[in-house]
């Protein structure tokens, strides 16, 4: 079969795998994305930064491949500030991996307290003043950040490796570097990373603080197009549907990481009716715990039947498996050359092992994919017709060592999240009543 693509990643996770109870986007963000990060909290790992992001980028790689994924989209963000040396790490992670990989910078530039409604009241001035002095890149640094991803890197390893970009979110850059960010994928055909709608608390930012719906005000300034993968999408309304399908935009669909969150349930159904194609992804190790597609495609052929009385309308196996791959390639903007079995395509294939419990007996290849498969069939992955696992192995990598230095660096790594934990329990309180006081907003 063709190989899976993970339509949306964060790699910077991959190291974060179990380290946190469920809890709300907006908590969960003050450990992923640490808001108070400056160069003083890399710790113990400054001085091996680039080692450390190329050792974490290859650790989830190497776990992609071992499932069948062949292609995966990173929307990668960089605390505290992105490097061109760090996005070298990353991108040659990849490079030797032999996994494909769409590559974005996900740099906010937005103060924190600034991405959300009601923050910067409820914060004391000497947390708020703590946010102010945190590292925030210009644009012109980002903007540079990208003309060394994408002269170095777009097109790389043979046409493997391909630059994204990211806004993040809306709310969190200023319209300035949107528009140019929109140009620069405009320029390039690059895929555009956005997070729309994740949460309630977003639908609440848009109707307090920007007077519509954040699909809306992507849409008034010219930036919704064809180019942008739209993330998460679950709280949208009819109108933000109409707009999104009439932008020819692709949907990325994260049910795993949704549920971890609680953020909601996506409306697969609306969606896919109003024509808007619809991928999947994991999303991250700290909200997923694995890379694994398979999980995803399970849980996505599943929780809509919560959303909808009528089985007619529930997602069909075959769908999620069109979700998974032909939805992955369109959001990469790799629809005419990825994710079928036909001359003219890539050779990114998957080969599963029908003599396992998964598929015997064989009632229903696509169902049994979508709901018996975890991954463990896999015994061949081929990218760009480089067999790349093979025998239980990833062909030219030392699984091994990898795993060994993986865990060596963790210490270093352990010592850094405690103090940014440390960080994240004290500012939790205006966090939650931020939420609380969201929460008692009706939404209109
Ligand atoms: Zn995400």
């Amino acid at each position: 079969m063709p190989g899976l693509v993970n339509a949306h990643f964060h790699s910077p996770g991959n190291f974060m795998k179990g380290c946190l109870e469920g809890m709300p986007l907006e908590l969960f963000m003050l450990y992923e994305v640490p808001p108070l990060a400056g160069d003083s909290a890399k710790g113990g790992l400054a001085a091996q930064a680039d080692r450390f992001t190329y050792v974490r980028t290859l650790l989830g790689a190497v776990e992609m491949l071992r499932r069948g994924i062949t292609t995966v989209h990173d929307d990668a963000y960089h605390v505290p500030i992105v490097t061109h040396t760090g996005l070298d790490a990353m991108l040659q992670a990849y490079a030797d991996a032999g996994i494909r990989a769409t590559v974005a910078i996900d740099q906010p530039n937005i103060v924190e307290y600034d991405k959300y409604p009601f923050l910067r009241d409820l914060l004391p001035p000497g947390e708020r003043a703590h946010m102010d002095a945190a590292p925030l890149q210009s644009e012109a640094e980002l903007l540079a950040a990208y003309h060394h991803l994408i002269t170095h890197w777009h097109g790389a390893a043979g046409g493997r490796l391909r630059a994204a970009v990211s806004c993040s979110a809306p709310q969190r850059v200023t319209p300035s570097y949107f528009r140019a960010l929109s140009a620069l994928s405009k320029q390039h055909d690059l895929p555009f990373n956005i997070h729309i709608l994740e949460t309630r608390l977003q639908r609440v930012l848009g109707q307090e603080v920007f007077g519509e719906s954040l699909v809306k005000y992507v849409h008034r300034l010219g930036l919704l197009d064809e180019r942008m993968m739209v993330i998460h999408a679950i709280w949208v309304d009819d109108e933000d549907i109409a707009l999104l399908a009439a932008s020819g935009c692709t949907v990325a669909h994260n049910p795993v990481c949704n549920l971890r969150l609680g953020s909601g349930i996506m409306p697969w159904r609306k969606l896919s009716d109003a024509g808007v194609p619809l991928c999947l992804g994991t999303d991250e190790m700290n909200t997923d715990d694995t890379t694994n597609l398979w999980a995803v495609t399970k849980l996505a052929g599943m929780v809509h039947s919560l959303a909808d009385a009528d089985c007619r309308r529930w997602p069909q196996a075959e769908e999620v498996l069109h979700a998974a791959i032909r939805g992955g390639a369109r959001a990469i903007r790799r629809h005419a050359d990825l994710g079928q079995l036909q001359p003219g395509f890539r050779a990114d294939l998957v080969l599963l092992d029908l003599d396992t419990h998964a598929f015997t007996p064989l009632n229903d290849l696509r169902r049994q994919l979508v709901f018996c498969e975890d991954g463990s069939s896999v015994r061949y992955t081929i990218v760009d017709g480089r067999v790349v696992f093979e025998d239980g192995r990833i062909a030219g990598i030392d699984e091994k060592a990898l795993r060994a230095e993986a865990r060596a660096l963790h210490a270093a790594f352990q010592a850094v999240a405690a103090r940014q934990s440390g960080d994240a329990e004290r500012l939790a309180p205006y966090y939650r009543a931020m939420l609380e006081r969201a929460q008692a907003v009706a939404l209109r």
